[in-house]
């Protein structure tokens, strides 16, 4: 069985919610999963923000405007808007109360929830065999906000068993439920986390997402023009792509897939017969595939004697990251300083403040990883040279290189992320 998941964009009017129920309805069994249509999730978390603004009047407005919307895509449809209206009511009675985080989880959810509302309805409208599987009935996160594997397979194979044989299965994105049963979510993009977790869990032949492009492409499309897809990549690449910025994934999602060596491939839904990025375990020597870049990135910068000679210095540097469940991304070291770079800055205060007591403490904002994947491999040798030479012009603050034999990161200030891309693209490609 297969594992298809549509983006934002791919369900993002009646139009194509159409087309891909078509792309569906091939007549191969399957599990689908859906996003919220685009630009709902952002409208969501704007009446959230609204609600904590104590702007309830503000919210109920947007929210009309959404249900506006979401009649008119009914129509287009031809289903019932009953099917989805008591969303809407709840969501109407959520604009009226005080905030909490967990009052916006739950209001973001219903981004999916229409969707793969709207979308079985239309299915089983047009005589197909399609059935909704509620993913807050099975989709777990564990203590640590992350997927709890075992409990999320149980919960799975209990639901699959409870609906009976039905070809098309169509699921939520994104939710899910943490270890208290609350509402939750896999974080910004995370439809495609669903997916490549389903597929892992049911062994499923391939997992496929399409979206809005033919594939991964060698460098970011937002900033660089003429990019083209590329259309192998291996399972380390492909993370890394998505892992350092290629919004075409979600950071975390090809794990799964590379754990239980499940094929990704990554196609266009505005262009079905196209090619698009295949991502299995094979690695093809002698290339670079592509380059992607990460922004919000903090670089915290420790300079100590302590560290002259010393052994030990980095374990207790690590501790403190530790403590406070905070990952780095890059890390440069010398005989008397250490820099590392890391994107989540909601613990940097106590970072720093323990940080202190080895030695002085320097923090840069508003800087950018640029990730450069391929055959990064001695083997491959005249790369490096290229990279930098591409980046003769551009401060370039930090380089990791030798950590994995398929990516080398650079770091700059994000002001001069997009020259750096298009200097890439033109040295590389
Ligand atoms: P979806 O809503 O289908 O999940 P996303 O917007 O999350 O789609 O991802 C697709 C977008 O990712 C593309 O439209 C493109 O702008 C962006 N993108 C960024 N980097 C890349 C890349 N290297 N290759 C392809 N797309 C990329
Ligand atoms: N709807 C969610 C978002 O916009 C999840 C997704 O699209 O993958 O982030
Ligand atoms: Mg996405």
């Amino acid at each position: 069985m297969k594992v298809l998941k549509f983006g934002g964009t791919s369900v993002g009017s009646a139009g194509r919610m159409k087309h891909v129920a078509e792309l569906i309805a091939d007549g191969e069994a399957k599990i689908v999963v859906l996003s919220a249509m685009s630009g709902t999730t952002n409208k969501l978390l704007q009446i959230s923000e609204y609600i904590r603004l104590g702007n309830h009047t503000g919210a109920s407005d947007i929210l009309r405007e959404l249900k506006f919307k979401y009649r008119n895509e009914c129509n287009d449809l031809k289903i019932d808007y009953a099917t989805i209206k008591p969303f809407f009511a709840e969501l109407q009675k959520m604009c009226l109360s005080a905030y909490t985080t967990q009052i916006e989880k739950n209001i973001v959810s219903y981004g999916e929830l229409i969707s793969t509302t709207m979308m079985a309805t239309y299915m089983v409208q047009q005589g197909h065999d399609a059935i909704l599987m509620p993913a807050l009935n099975y989709m777990r996160l564990n203590s640590h906000g992350e997927p709890d594997f075992n409990e999320t397979e149980r919960l799975l194979r209990n639901q699959l068993e409870e609906l009976g044989s039905h070809r098309y299965i169509i699921t939520q994105g994104f939710i899910c439920r943490n270890p208290e049963g609350e509402i939750d979510n896999l974080h910004r993009g995370g439809s495609d986390y669903t997916a490549s977790i389903i597929g892992a869990l049911i062994d499923a032949q391939e997992i496929q997402i399409w979206t809005d492009i033919d594939g991964m492409h060698n460098n970011d499309p937002r900033y660089v023009e003429g990019t083209k897809p590329v259309h192998n990549l291996s399972f380390d690449e492909a993370a890394e792509l998505a892992y350092f910025g290629a919004k075409i994934l979600h950071p975390t999602c090809i794990l799964p897939a590379k754990i239980h060596n499940i094929p990704v491939r990554l196609l266009n839904t505005m262009m079905p017969e196209a090619q698009g990025t295949y991502i299995d375990d094979h690695i093809l020597h002698g290339t670079i595939k592509a380059v992607a870049a990460k922004d919000g990135i903090f670089v915290i910068r420790i300079q100590s004697d302590r560290m002259l000679m010393a052994y030990g210095f980095l374990s207790r540097v690590f501790e403190i990251f530790e403590k406070y469940c905070t990952p780095i991304d890059l890390i440069t070291t010398s005989e008397v300083a250490v820099s590392m770079s890391i994107d989540n800055n909601s613990q940097l205060k106590s970072i720093i403040s323990e940080l202190k007591t080895l030695g002085t403490v320097s923090v840069e904002s508003n800087m950018s990883i640029i990730s450069v994947v391929g055959d990064l491999t001695p083997n491959n040798s005249g790369v490096e040279a290229t990279i930098l030479s591409a980046l003769k012009d551009i401060p370039v603050r930090m380089i990791s290189y030798g950590g994995s034999e398929h990516n080398i990161s650079l770091l700059v200030s994000s002001e001069h992320k997009i020259p750096a891309l298009k200097a890439l693209n033109k040295s590389l490609f």
